[in-house]
Order: structure tokens, then sequence, then C-alpha cells
């Protein structure tokens, strides 16, 4: 329920769009008009089997559209289904990983992948390389072990890491996963340093979630055949919702396994010709910078204001995370923001801190950002 604001921001300071969640992110209102235009009954998508036609023709515009978008080298595909990042993370544990995987920990989501992988009972102990709420793990090339995985952005802390990692282990045969949940699509890549490179709808791409996309490269295209055949004899059991293969096998025919949120893919598609429309990657990751050099460059100018993330190199450009002096009240400030329509920059929560985390995602405008900030200086100077 909204709280009747105590302290009152001048409309003049107020953003455009007061959209700044980590995700489920800002929704553009031409995405919405493509729902609404999919829902028209002179030519509906919505509403109609996803084994025809025009729901098949919207799983062609995503995989298409992603391809153009990453650039896709020979031989790369990209992959979907149900269920989400999450989703996908068991995916990887049944048919990727032939005996090892090693784990970049940095934050949540990479510690969630890492636990998916350690309860597998068909898997030898996961290694986990750490490091605190803030900083950046990285992998290091190990013998035995056969699958790494790191995390572009991690939403949890507002850091990202690189995508190029482990290159001697992959040319040995190694796979490299890379979670870009809240990366892809915002941020530089070249895929061909990845071996999968996934993630959601409702970050960057401003849709709503329950899908997984994957960009894989031949060599996980490979694996997952080899430990899906081999998962019998090795007491290994991959259910058909996770199979890797199979999921390969509907994308290709512009489908997916079982019945997709078809709001979801409309939402999606729009927004991944939108990048493509306004330059792609190169555009959307620079526009993500221009934000992120806002935040922090007006964090910097505070005394009482100072970016978590230290390493300027490591440092977000998608999710800022800006730690508020301690005689600051962090969540009474979100509380006056939100009761003025500038919503969801709450710390992610078990992180624990007095901080602001802000989305910075393509779809939110760089003077959106600024008008933000200038939100917080008028609720901390009047609190
Ligand atoms: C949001 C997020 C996830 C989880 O995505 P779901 O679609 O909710 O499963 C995983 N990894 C990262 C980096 C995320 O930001």
């Amino acid at each position: 329920m909204p709280v009747e604001p105590t302290l009152v921001i001048p409309s003049s300071l107020l953003p455009a769009d007061g959209r700044f969640g980590s995700g489920p992110s800002k929704v553009r209102a031409s995405q919405v008009a493509a729902l609404a235009a999919a829902g028209d009954p002179a030519a509906p998508v919505l509403g109609t089997s996803h084994r025809q036609p025009q729901v098949k023709d919207l799983v062609r515009r995503v995989r298409q559209g992603l391809a153009t978008l990453f650039d896709l080298p020979d031989g790369y595909e990209v992959a979907l289904g149900n269920g989400g990042s999450t989703a996908f993370w068991d995916v990887a544990t049944a048919c990727l990983v032939r005996r090892r995987a090693q784990h970049a920990v940095f934050g949540e989501f990479g510690g969630k992948f890492a636990a998916a992988t350690r309860r597998a009972p068909f898997l030898e102990p996961s290694e986990v390389r750490e490091a605190a709420p803030g900083t950046v793990a990285l992998l290091e090339a190990v013998d035995g072990v056969d699958t790494y995985a790191t995390v572009q952005n991690e939403t949890s802390t507002g850091a990202m890491a690189p995508t190029r990692q482990v290159p001697d282990a992959r040319a040995g045969g190694a796979l490299l996963l890379v979670d870009a949940t809240s990366g892809a699509g915002a941020l530089p890549v070249d895929v061909r340093d990845t071996d999968v490179y996934y993630f959601g709808p409702q970050k960057v791409f401003g849709a709503d979630g329950g899908l997984w996309l994957a960009v894989c490269s031949p060599a996980a295209v490979e694996r997952a055949a080899e430990v899906e055949a081999g998962a019998e004899a090795a007491g290994r059991w991959v259910p058909e919702f996770l199979s890797l293969t199979t999921a390969l096998a509907s994308s290709r025919a512009d489908q997916t396994l079982n019945t997709p949120a078809v709001a979801t893919l409309v939402l999606l598609a729009e927004q991944v010709e939108w990048l493509l429309a306004q330059g792609g990657l190169a555009w959307s990751s620079a526009r993500c910078a221009e934000s992120a050099g806002a935040l922090y460059g007006w964090a910097e100018a505070r005394d009482w204001a100072s970016p978590f993330v230290a390493d300027p190199g490591a440092r977000s450009t998608v999710v800022g995370t800006i730690d508020l002096d301690p005689g600051i009240d962090a969540p009474a400030v979100v509380g006056v923001l939100r009761a003025h329509g500038v919503l969801d920059v709450f710390p992610y929560r078990k992180l624990g801190r007095n901080q602001l985390r802000v989305g910075l995602f393509p779809a939110v405008d760089p003077d959106d950002v600024r008008a933000l900030t200038a939100c917080v200086d008028h609720v901390v100077e009047h609190l």
C-alpha cells in the first residue's frame, strides 16, 4: 500500500519514468502497444495456439534478432525454454557438466548455480572460487574441471566480470558458461569467448520473466549430446524438461518443448528489434555506460554516498549500487522515492547494506537517472 509522503519531492525533479528496478525492469510503451496489437481480434497472436505460424514466427523473430544482436559466429545457436535462468542452472547441471564444475561466486546468483551442481549426486563436488560481495572472483584452470561457470553481471551486488576467462581450458575441451541474465544485450561481449551465454527476458529485454535463452557454442551442443546419450549408463537422470538437446531441437523448429508465455515472447521480440534499430550492442552498452557514469559520478561527488564496488573497472554499467552514509536511513529514502513513483531502488535483500541499487538498463533514459540523483539529493537534504 502506498504511504502518504511526509516529504515532498518537487515534481520538476521527478524522472519521466520512475522504474529503476533490477528485474523485472522497465517495459517501454511501444512494447505494451505491441502486446495490445497482438491481442487485436483482427489479427490475434495472444490466445492462439503456440504450434501455429503466428507464435512460431515470434520465436523466429526472437532467435534471429538475438543472432544478429550477438553477431553469432558459425555454428553458434540460440536455444530457449521455460523456467527462467534458474531452470537453466538445472539444465546445465543435468546436460553440460561431465564430472566436475568450477564456479566463480561473488554474489547470490553465482552461488545459486554452484549450489545446483553441488546437489547433483552424479557429479563430483564442485570447486568454488569465492570473493566478497562488491568484488569479483575469477575462474582458474584446474585439471579435472570440465565446466567453468561465472556471472557477467552479478545483479545482487552490482559487480561485473570479464567474459573472456580460462581460454586455455576451453582450448583443451572445457566449457565456459556465463550467466548473463542481467548483462546480455547491454554489456559488450564476444560470444566466441563463451560456450553458453544465457539470460532471461526480464532484465535488459524489459519483458516478463519465465523463459531462459542460451547462446550455445558447437562445443556446448556436442557436450549436451554426449552427456545425454551416456546418461542412463552413467546412472544420471535427465528429465525431458531439462534436456538441452530437446530444447535445441524445439528451438530449431521455432518452438518450445511446452507452452511458453506468448505475451513474454511479444515483449521480448519487440525489445530485441528495438535494440537492433537503435544500433545494437554498441548503442545499448554506450547508453548504459552513460547512465552508470552519471550515477557513480554523482555518488563520488557526495560525501554521504559512494559506489559499493571499489574497483571502478568492476562497477556494473547495468546495475549500480550506491552505499549511503550510516547516518542516512536508506530504506526511508527508498520509501519516499516510492511514494513519488520512483520505484525499486532498494538493495538486494540478502546483501543487507544501507544502499540504493539502480537498474540502468537500455530502456532507462540517462536523463531519468540524472533526475533520480536529484531526487535523492532532495530527499537526503530534507529527511
Ligand atoms: C535475475 C537473475 C537470475 C534469475 O533469473 P530467473 O529468471 O528469475 O530465474 C539469475 N542470474 C542473474 C545474474 C540474475 O540477475
